[in-house]
């Protein structure tokens, strides 16, 4: 009763289902290990690479999938469900993939899509830093023109895939203009320090990237002097918004699947744990959380793919409730296992912990409510204020 195949087209149910059967055969017996071990095998890599996931971002045209955004919603859900780390390697490369696709010079396109597509090279997405984490425009990595290219110094963290990247979408500021360069792993200059220990995506490599006087050359730098966040971090950090409110529907699923398997099994009081009704209310939360976040995503996407500039909104939305619906039905998951959720040995724990992070990342919640806030009373001031508030929100009408 999940309504996930409602409104697909017959190629979008197929491609959902090779996505449900990748992340049931391939990552669901592994998640807990891959958690616990704080790393993701290579072989994931190869084996995203190999189903042509790595390239989900990349046009078909330079070796890559083109899913269209529906398609690459479902991916997102489905290897979310599974797990959040390697969801989370998927986010931050096709990031990388989008922006050198829309942003980069026909030579960066031809360098690194292909590399990207079948995952010679994983990208990585290095803005945040110690003094600037919301507040992006913050960011005091510095890039300075020398013969031949660019030299940048400065300390990103908290950085997906930091462990594993080839390539670093960097963005840094160009006299005083924040501005986006791919920089190689090898790069002399730059250095990488696992982070370990983290709450949640325990597995997805995280890591400082330390830039000390790291030279790139000319054809580094993504697009003009002072697009960096605007255009190419602002498209980039889209996609990733999206495919992190995918994740989290994901996320809803596996909770209510295990919760409604462990409800049907465990008999307390007498009669099992589904029939009495303040655990229903729980399993009826999941399950609607589930329905109502993933048709809010198919609106980001749809609108994403007509290219209307209200999937930016659409967007916003869909990734505020997913999250907050995420760290909800986590909770509950916990809560409906009892002890049994708490042990280390049981998938519900890693989803309340992976559902925290998602609070947090691309637009921390509070962001959110802020911008859909200030949205409203932008669409309010453009119409009848005396509208009803969901009429002058709606992006479907
Ligand atoms: C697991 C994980 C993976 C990550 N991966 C990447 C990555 O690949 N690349 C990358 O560049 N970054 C990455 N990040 C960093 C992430 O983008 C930042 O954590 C996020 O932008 C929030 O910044 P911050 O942690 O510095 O929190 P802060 O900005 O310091 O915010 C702290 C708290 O204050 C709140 N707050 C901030 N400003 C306001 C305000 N104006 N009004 C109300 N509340 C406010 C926030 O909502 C938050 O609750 C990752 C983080 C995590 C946890």
């Amino acid at each position: 009763m999940t309504f996930a195949s409602t409104g697909l087209d017959p190629d979008q149910r197929l491609a959902r289902e090779r996505f449900a059967a990748f992340a049931d055969e391939h990552l669901v017996p592994h998640a807990d290990a891959w958690d616990a071990a704080g790393e993701l095998p290579p072989a994931v890599v190869a084996l995203l690479a190999d189903h042509g996931y790595l390239g989900a971002a990349v046009p078909v045209g330079h070796g890559g999938e083109g899913l269209d955004e529906i398609s690459f919603g479902m991916l997102c859900e489905e290897v979310g469900r599974a797990c959040s780390s390697v969801r989370s390697l998927l986010t931050v490369h096709s990031m990388v993939s989008h922006a050198v696709a829309r942003w980069g010079s026909p030579g960066q396109r031809e360098r690194w899509l292909p590399e990207l597509a079948t995952g010679r090279a994983v990208g990585a997405f290095a803005l945040t830093e110690p003094g600037a984490g919301s507040d992006a425009g913050a960011i005091t990595t510095r890039a300075e023109r020398v013969p031949g290219g660019y030299a940048l110094t400065g300390h990103k963290h908290w950085i997906t895939c930091a462990g594993i990247a080839g390539v670093f979408l960097v963005f840094a500021k160009l006299a005083g203009e924040p501005t986006a360069f791919l920089v190689e792993r090898d790069r002399p200059g730059l250095s990488v320090t696992p982070r370990g220990g983290a709450l949640g995506t325990r597995a997805s490599h995280l890591g400082d990237v330390l830039l000390d006087d790291c030279r790139v050359p000319d054809d580094a730098r993504v697009s003009r002097p002072g697009f960096g966040l605007t255009a190419v971090g602002a498209s980039a950090l889209e996609l990733g918004r999206y495919s992190v409110a995918w994740g989290c529907v994901g996320l809803v699923e596996a909770c209510a699947a295990a919760s409604l398997a462990h409800a049907d099994s465990r008999e307390q009081f007498g009669r099992p744990l589904r029939e009495h009704q303040l655990v229903q209310r729980m399993l009826a939360d999941m399950v609607t959380a589930a329905a109502a976040a993933r048709l809010l995503c198919r609106q980001a996407g749809l609108l994403r793919q007509a290219g209307d500039p209200r999937s930016v909104q659409a967007t916003w939305l869909a990734k505020y409730f997913a999250a907050g619906a995420a760290m909800r039905a986590a909770d509950d998951a916990v809560q409906v296992h009892g002890a049994r959720g708490i042990g280390g040995d049981h998938p519900v724990q890693r989803y309340l912990r992976d559902a925290k992070v998602m609070e947090i990342i691309e637009g921390s919640t509070q962001l959110q409510q802020i911008t859909i806030a200030e949205a409203a009373y932008m669409f309010r001031a453009r119409s009848e204020p005396d509208r009803a508030p969901g009429r002058q929100w709606s992006v479907t009408t």
